[in-house]
């Protein structure tokens, strides 16, 4: 509650700063009050481009069709790089090598499905939100795991350094948990009963197990989340106009057009 309370702040804080055209810059072609940015205006690794960092396995946030990463992070940072007259170039690489990439500033932002957490905003900042998460079990049909207590004991298959993985160390121990590069490599060692269960973010779950015969998920919510980008601490003018361009894409109605446009049912 108290979370959705400080969105609401935040939302008429942001409203009221756009009505009062506090912040944004605009340009004379700019249509109902949007701002268009001038690339010029932030620093970024490839000039005028806006370089993205994530692992294109996490349908339906970043998946392949045929050589394309698309997907609803790849549409957002597509909208996002428009309001800043920027170029989006998409990098796929391994979930666990994104946070260095965009530390090390071989990227420019992170943008993977990515939960916000204390420990992660230690190496990087976090843009204002975008998505909830949910963190889902899926199992086997007639498998005698039936809530998250039934997991004890039992060997989860998770993607290394997500937050299913840290949730399922945490409170299953790390001797019961098989860590994957990809969602899917756990979600196959399920299917071939290499483990009993797979912690992972609902959307994928859902995309997984309509794809894979035969496997269910818990009707429980084992942990909730939100998702954000993640940039580089030393480029808080980046994070800033990414915060304005989002705000605005809120604003618009762009950002949830694009979240239903991929999540058909809830
Ligand atoms: N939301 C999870 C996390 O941030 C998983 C993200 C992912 O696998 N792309 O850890």
């Amino acid at each position: 509650m108290k979370k959705k309370l400080l969105a609401a702040i935040l939302c008429v804080a942001t409203c009221a700063c756009l009505l009062m055209g506090c912040g944004g810059s605009s340009s004379s072609d700019s249509a109902e009050g949007s701002s268009q940015a001038d690339a010029s205006a932030v620093t970024t690794v490839t000039e005028g481009v806006l370089t993205m960092a994530t692992n294109a396995y996490f349908p339906p946030y970043e998946y392949y069709d045929g050589s394309e990463i698309v997907g609803i992070d790849a549409e957002i940072a597509k909208a996002v790089a428009d309001k800043l007259g920027l170029e989006l170039q998409i990098q796929d690489m391994e979930f666990d090598s994104i946070i260095t990439a965009v530390q090390t500033g071989k990227v420019d932002i992170g943008l993977a499905g990515m939960t916000v957490t204390d420990e992660r905003k230690q190496s990087v900042n976090f843009t204002d939100t975008y998505a909830e998460g949910i963190q889902s079990i899926i199992v086997k049909e007639g498998s005698d795991i039936k809530s998250a207590d039934d997991l004890k004991g039992k060997k989860i298959g998770v993607q290394l350094s997500t937050t299913g993985d840290i949730y399922a160390t945490d409170d299953y121990g790390k001797e019961n948990v098989e860590e994957y590069n990809k969602g899917n490599d756990a979600v196959q060692a399920l299917v071939t009963g290499k483990v009993d269960a797979v912690i992972i973010d609902n959307q994928p779950a859902i995309s997984y197990v309509a794809s894979n015969e035969g496997l269910v998920i818990l009707d429980t919510e084992y942990v909730k989340e939100e998702y954000a980008g993640c940039i580089s601490k030393d480029n808080e003018e980046l994070l800033e106009a990414i915060n304005g361009a989002l705000a605005e894409l809120k604003e618009d109605g762009t950002i949830q057009g694009i979240l239903d446009k991929y999540i058909v049912s809830e």
